[in-house]
């Protein structure tokens, strides 16, 4: 029941490109495939932030 050698193949949320997930060590981007898929998830994340966070500054604005 020990298969050591099965890898764990994950799907990146980013580009949807299946990587193997070999630990923490070696994949500092999990659960991303790359520190650039982590960097354009952020990205993605902070841009809606930021346009929700415009949307309400103009409900605001006449405060
Ligand atoms: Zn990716």
């Amino acid at each position: 029941m020990t298969d050591k050698n099965k890898k764990n193949t994950l799907t990146c949320p980013s580009c949807n490109k299946e990587f193997i997930y070999e630990g923490l060590e070696k994949n500092k981007a999990f659960p991303f495939c790359s520190k650039r898929c982590k960097m354009i998830d952020l990205g993605r994340w902070l841009d809606d932030e930021y346009r929700i966070e415009c949307a309400q500054d103009n409900l605001e604005d006449e405060f």
